[in-house]
């Protein structure tokens, strides 16, 4: 891959692909297994400095950028996409900040996240809002000195392990996506639970949690960028979020060729090795053209993010990356489990877990549905 990177940046992939098949690697069946959070693998995240990979220096982050961010998703998720997550949600949870905080806001929610002090959650999702906003029954009334919160939030990643949470909510109903207002709810705010668990096809290692917020008095210097900036919020989030989402789904994909490829060497069947049968090379070639464009895709949008941050080809292009590479995820992991044959199937080895982890890709940060809307609209318009 002669992608351009530079000499910090392929530093950093590598420093990241070491640690990851170091200490991911090796538990990710067992998390996967058992359905636990990965809190070790966390603290080893945050003590080298990873979870505020893209924030600037002065708010607590390393200041590398967008594809240094894409480079350690893809490397993280490559060994254990359960583990990935933690990435992609810390960035979910702290990119409203960052785009929409004040600096006191940043200097005291996003330093404590991209320092890796705490983990954060964004809980955007309710059971009759999920691809359509606008459907939420969370609302922030406005009471003497900030803001009543109320309603719940569902599959809220992290939300049980975070003690930072961006929380999308009306502030005025009547405006449409002009009155929705982005807030910061902290773990200790009076009123605020945290609800059921749920039990999920793949990325086991994550937490995914329903939230409760009951009269939770939340003081004005809450509220992120003004009220009815929080749509707004969002979707800028969204464009730097979803590149993020391509780079675990292109992680997965990658862990899962190179598990196919020593495979189909190993394997021997009609005295012969797998990857001496032509329908099986023509397979793994196919695989490998996919994981490349995806990977050429996903780091054009973290680049041109990089480069030109307001650019209006982001919205466009984050969405293609997200799409191409978790359609790509889903393809060669399923590809990879056909090349091990009945062994595939088997939860001894990896690709089982991986075709599992794969297909949320698909899912959230916007459906791959969601994603034909947002290309289509900006090509027509
Ligand atoms: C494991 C997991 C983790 C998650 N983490 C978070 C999180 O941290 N924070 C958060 O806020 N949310 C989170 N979510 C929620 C996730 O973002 C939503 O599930 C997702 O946006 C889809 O919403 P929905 O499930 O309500 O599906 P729906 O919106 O009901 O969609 C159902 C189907 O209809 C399709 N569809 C909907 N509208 C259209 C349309 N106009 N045209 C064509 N097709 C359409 C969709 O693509 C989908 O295939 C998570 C979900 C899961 C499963």
């Amino acid at each position: 891959m002669d992608f351009k990177l530079t000499e910090d940046q392929i530093m950093l992939r590598d420093t990241v692909r070491r640690i990851a098949a170091e200490n991911f690697a090796p538990k990710a069946a067992e998390f996967d297994e058992k359905e636990t959070f990965p809190q070790e693998n966390f603290r080893i995240l945050s003590e080298n400095g990873l979870l505020g990979i893209q924030v600037p220096e002065e708010y607590g982050g390393a200041g590398a950028g967008m594809l240094s961010l894409i480079l350690t998703v893809e490397e993280v998720a490559r060994a254990c996409a359960g583990t990935s997550v933690i990435l992609t949600t810390q960035a979910l949870a702290s990119d409203p900040i960052l785009l929409g905080g004040t600096e006191e806001q940043k200097k005291t929610y996003l330093y404590r996240l991209a320092s890796g002090e705490c983990m954060g959650a964004c809980a955007i999702t309710e059971p009759g809002a999920g691809s359509d906003v606008s459907g939420m029954k969370t609302a922030a009334k406005k009471v003497d000195g900030g803001y009543l919160l109320n309603g719940s939030k569902i599959f809220i990643t992290n939300g049980g392990v975070s003690e930072i949470i961006t929380v999308l909510a009306y502030t005025d109903k009547e405006k449409g996506n002009k009155g929705i207002s982005m807030l910061i709810v902290e773990k200790g705010d009076k009123g605020f639970t945290v609800g059921k668990e749920e039990h999920k096809m793949g990325i086991h290692a994550s937490d995914t949690r329903e939230l409760i917020f009951e009269d939770v008095f939340l003081p004005e210097n809450r509220l992120l960028g003004g009220p009815g900036n929080g749509f707004k919020i969002l979707m800028q989030t969204f464009n730097y979020t979803r590149p993020a989402v391509g780079a675990q789904a292109l992680g997965i994909a990658q862990g899962a060729l190179d598990a196919a490829i020593s495979y189909a060497k190993e394997r021997v069947q009609f005295g012969k090795s797998l990857a001496s049968f032509q329908g099986m090379q023509w397979m793994i070639a196919e695989m490998a053209l996919a994981v490349e464009t995806a990977r050429t895709m996903v780091y054009r949008a973290a680049s041109t993010i990089d480069a030109e941050p307001a650019s209006p080809d982001i919205p466009r292009i984050a969405s293609m990356a997200k799409w191409y590479a978790s359609d790509t995820a889903m393809k060669v992991t399923t590809d990879a489990v056909q090349i091990f044959g009945g062994y595939g199937y088997i939860r001894e080895y990896p690709v089982e877990r991986m075709m599992r982890d794969a297909k949320i890709t698909q899912i959230y940060e916007g459906t791959n549905q969601v994603q034909r809307i947002i290309i289509a609209n900006q090509i027509l318009k």
